[in-house]
């Protein structure tokens, strides 16, 4: 049997298991302050990897970045009756500007200091960019207004798990405004595409666009669109969202425009984000016995060179191998981009560098010994391909020439395999199923794994809707979506309600 590098296996407990990758890759760890993560240097390279390729797509679909301040005053929220009772139960909130001596060694904040008006820290950000549209927006001539930040949110969770759901986290935040209520949505759409296109394409995660039940809507949206992605333990993750907001803010905001007849108009309203949860989908998509396995295209690394050294006259010229072989990798290029390659040269012993990189998922490992340098050779490890069909560690010795050749393409061989594998799992873990007792087996207490369902729906709403969540509700389900670009019939009635249904939608557990 395969004695792995983690302490716990998948099969054996996927919870204690997604947190011992989290540690052994070096990802993130706890900060002292419940629900908040101190993200590590290979966590944080990978996010700025996420940072980078998604930017450059928001960026090719014509919007750009601004920076709005931490600090939203109460009385924005208010405005927005929706939307403040939907993020009230969860917002920090600043009321005091200094503190003083509490008379017993503390401090305590200064009564005198008091904020003539609270302040939230924000949760988001539709409130305070709605009211620079308001600014910003006179005439039809000044729209599309089509923005993006960058920035932290606070979001004060009860239910934390690093990455997945933490209270502060890391996003993106895009926002438009628009003429039209059909401009609106196309560009709701487009960037539910966007993030589609990044989530397979750059992480390799497979996904299922589609619209969430109107009991999921964001706070104050119209519609709201999902791509949700199916882990190994068979729970989905909402990766990212997209909303449809109609007027409802710009009503609330004032957000007006005169149009091409002179008359006064509400604009549109859009937004969307993704955010440092998307690093926790790429663990439980791609995570294995041994730790993450990193698509190569965020991987802040993609190839380590390990030298073999032994505190022997011969390391010398082992490492100037090493430096050569980085130095020509560096000039290749795979995926687009230049290779990053890196030579680990720290004074570590080097069976555990090796495992070090195999547990952060550095897609591949090159190993160099004495023996290689004299053959002109090098060890490869290829990380999605670690062991070979005796339980041994897949190490091929190939012309250090031939690896040189073949290197981007080895890079975007894994790329593609990794997604490849999330394709497969999704297909084979959604099921049709058209009545409600198959649910309650195929969802029972004690059945592992049981992936999602995909069932007909009549698509209640209000009160109806709510006796639908609430079945859901006692089985652990949720609605994660109608799966976008459904045509034809649904194909069997409600199977909440035995009414002729509209459309069809997943449900299954999630994170
Ligand atoms: P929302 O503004 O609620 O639509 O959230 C946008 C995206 O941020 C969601 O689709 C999630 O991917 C992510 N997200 C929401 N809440 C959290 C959280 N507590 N921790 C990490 N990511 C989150």
């Amino acid at each position: 049997m395969i004695k792995h590098a983690l302490p716990v296996t998948r099969e054996a407990d996927f919870a204690a298991w997604y947190q011992s990758v989290i540690t052994e890759a070096d990802l993130a760890e706890e900060s002292g302050v419940r629900g908040c993560m101190v993200i590590r240097p290979w966590g944080y390279g990978i996010w700025e990897r996420i940072q980078r390729l998604l930017d450059d797509r928001i960026k090719a679909t014509g919007h750009e970045n601004c920076y709005f301040p931490l600090f939203i005053p109460l009385s924005y929220f208010e405005k927005e009756a929706e939307h403040v009772e939907g993020f009230a139960k969860e917002m920090a909130v600043v009321t005091h500007h200094r503190l003083v001596s509490d008379g017993k060694g503390g401090l305590t904040p200064d009564p005198e200091a008091k904020l003539e008006e609270p302040l939230v820290v924000r949760p988001t950000s539709e409130t305070v960019i709605g009211a620079a549209f308001a600014r910003w927006v006179q005439s039809w001539r000044d729209l599309p207004v089509l923005i993006n930040q960058w920035a932290n949110v606070v979001r004060w969770e009860m239910r934390t798990r690093m990455f997945l759901r933490t209270s502060e986290f890391l996003w993106q935040e895009g926002h438009t405004a628009h003429a039209s209520a059909d401009e609106a949505r196309e560009e709701t759409l487009k960037m539910l595409a966007v993030y589609r296109d990044f989530s397979e394409d750059c992480l390799g995660v497979h996904v299922i666009p589609g619209e969430k039940p109107e009991n999921e809507r964001f706070p104050g949206a119209v519609e709201t669109w999902s791509i949700e992605a199916m882990m190994q333990d068979g729970k989905a993750l909402q990766a990212g969202t997209s909303h449809f907001l109609g007027t409802n803010f710009a009503s609330a905001q004032n957000i007006r425009f005169q149009n091409a007849e002179g008359q006064l108009e509400l604009a549109n309203t859009t937004s969307w984000g993704v955010s440092t949860r998307m690093i926790g989908g790429v663990i439980m998509v791609h995570g294995d016995d041994d730790g993450l396995r990193c698509p190569p295209k965020i991987a802040p690394w993609q190839i380590v060179i390990v030298p073999m050294l032994r505190d022997k006259p011969e390391d010398e010229a082992i490492v100037s191998y090493c430096k050569a072989l980085q130095a020509k990798l560096a000039t290749g290029s795979a995926l687009g981009e230049p290779i990053r390659a890196l030579l680990d040269l720290k004074p570590v012993k080097s069976t555990n560098k090796r495992w070090g990189w195999v547990k952060k998922g550095a897609p591949v490992v090159v190993e160099v010994g004495g023996r290689d340098v004299e053959g002109g050779n090098v060890s490869v490890i290829r990380r999605d391909d670690l062991y070979r069909e005796d339980g041994k560690l897949n190490s091929a010795v190939m012309p250090r020439d031939a690896f040189l050749e073949e290197a981007g393409g080895l890079l975007e061989a894994i790329q593609e395999a990794l997604h490849q594998q999330s394709i497969d799992r999704l297909k084979a873990q959604i099921e049709p199923v058209n009545d409600w007792s198959a649910i309650e087996t195929k969802f029972a207490d004690g059945v592992k794994n049981p992936g999602w369902a995909d069932v007909a729906w009549s698509k209640p709403s209000g009160a109806a809707l709510n006796g639908v969540v609430e079945r859901l509700k006692a089985l652990k389900l949720t609605i994660r979506n109608a799966p976008q670009g459904q045509s034809g019939h649904p194909g069997a009635p409600c199977i909440f309600t035995g009414a002729p249904a509209v459309e069809r939608v997943l449900i299954g557990r999630s994170y």
